[in-house]
């Protein structure tokens, strides 16, 4: 007599699996059997169907069905100035007439940090690494959301009214007063609806934090064990002041302090001469590499030297557009124009954008790939949609070709956050509204006159 099938809370069933584990696994009409928080099973459709008895399903047959993809480096609240920014300068805060930093209160950061996880959601990034001021809002808005978030602040001791002129001051009372925030914001949020939302110490920029700053948070991630993410050689004005200041290059100068190791996620990397690449790869430093957001200011990162020199690399869509599979196809794009040849490929791409991320955040082996056992966190694209066909090996379209509007399903920790393109946490239209409200009025105060204002839309 057959067993009796086993229960399960969810099955997603008879999609073209890609399973994107060590094996690069595909299974054509496959099935994902998920428990509680954790996927169970992924095997054939045909098999699961008769092994499993699930309080819901999933029809997946017109779908492609991954791993969620990890977003190593973002700042929510500044998607106030996407498509503004990107035509002045290389980042918000080192821009005049931009309202960002102290000109946006908590209630305006969290309200546009509902738009980034809407965004990050909607485009399949279920993973995702987000700190600013308020740190508090973004971490609000993140718990909100369903998505599995690290949550930091943004420790600094320059004074920021004067570096948007260029000028560096550095106080030591914004220091001890942004270090201590991050710390408190670890405290209230750290392990937040059973450890989906984690805390991390947040160092600006070698720039913007003293190298006296940086030591102190070196200090206390040794005692209290949190990660630390930072940005690192973001542009030349960054290490001209830190070889003004130090007399060293900014590698050097978080190397010198133990803040160069596998602990750190380093966004950017973009200004490293070859000396620093074989530190920063020696130290096995984690980089979010930020392809889009790198290009339009005019950089490239030196990607594949750093990942030969032993740094582990992961994708980011900091203040741009989440999608990130824009930014897997740029990052290849722009690889092939250092003159980096093809054997990163696709498939490597999303090995940054899932196993390497994870593995970057300490979650090697519970999410970025789907596996029994593992976090059931998983998406689903439109397979019939015309970018994604032909399909022929799996990978290289969806790189290639696919854009985040494919994406017609989100589950995290095993609970539907998009469904069939409908977000199942929050109105979409009045998280839309409310972030639009906040941008043009600051957008406003900052001297421009936001078009929708004009129109009254
Ligand atoms: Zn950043």
């Amino acid at each position: 007599m057959p067993n009796a099938p086993e229960a399960c809370d969810l099955l997603i069933d008879g999609g073209l699996v890609l399973t994107l584990d060590t094996a690069d696994r595909i299974i054509a009409d496959g099935a994902v059997a998920i428990t509680a928080d954790r996927v169970v099973a992924v095997e054939a459709a045909a098999t699961a169907r008769v092994r499993f008895a699930p309080r819901a399903r999933i029809d997946a047959c017109r779908r492609l069905v991954m791993p969620g993809l990890v977003n190593t480096h973002n700042h929510t609240p500044l998607v106030i100035t996407r498509g503004m920014v990107e035509d002045m300068n290389f980042a918000p805060m080192y821009t005049p007439r931009v309202p960002q930093g102290y000109r946006i209160g908590a209630e305006e950061a969290y309200l546009l940090s509902r738009l980034g996880a809407w965004d990050l959601l909607r485009t399949g990034s279920t993973t995702v690494v987000d700190y600013y001021r308020h740190g508090d809002s973004c971490a609000r808005a993140m718990a909100e959301s369903g998505l599995r978030a690290f949550v930091g602040g943004r420790i600094h001791d320059i004074d920021l009214a004067a570096v948007a002129k260029g000028e560096y001051r550095y106080d030591p009372a914004i220091g001890e007063a942004t270090l201590r925030e991050n710390v408190d914001l670890i405290a209230r949020w750290h392990g937040h609806d059973g450890g989906r939302v984690r805390g991390f110490l947040a160092p600006h920029a070698p720039d913007t934090c003293s190298r006296e700053l940086l030591r102190e948070v070196a200090k206390v991630a040794d005692r209290s064990g949190p990660p630390v993410h930072t940005h690192l050689a973001q542009s030349p004005d960054e290490v001209a002041q830190v070889r003004r200041r130090d007399g060293r290059r900014p590698s050097e100068v978080l190397d010198e302090v133990g803040l160069l190791g596998p602990h750190v996620v380093a966004g950017h990397c973009i200004c490293l001469d070859p000396d620093e690449i074989a530190r920063v790869g020696a130290a096995r430093l984690s980089v979010a590499h930020v392809p889009i957001g790198n290009a339009s200011s005019g950089m490239m990162a030196p990607i594949k030297a750093l990942q030969e020199a032993g740094a582990l690399i992961t994708l980011a869509t900091d203040t741009k557009s989440h999608d990130l599979f824009e930014a897997m196809r740029t990052a290849l794009a722009i690889n092939r124009v250092q003159g980096g040849g093809r054997d990163i490929n696709a498939r490597a791409a999303l090995r940054w954008a899932t196993a390497n991320g994870a593995a970057a955040l300490g979650l090697a082996g519970v999410v970025g790939a789907l596996a029994a056992g593992m976090k059931a966190d998983v998406i689903l694209l439109d397979a019939d949609a015309p970018n994604l066909r032909p399909i022929i090996d799996g990978f290289s379209i969806i790189v290639h070709s696919g854009v985040g509007a494919n994406v017609r399903s989100v589950i995290v920790d095993g609970r539907v956050l998009l469904d069939d393109g409908r977000p199942t946490r929050f109105d979409a239209d009045e998280v839309i509204a409310a972030a639009q409200d906040v941008a043009t009025r600051l957008w406003a105060e900052s001297g421009w006159s936001p078009v929708l204002a004009r129109t009254g839309a």
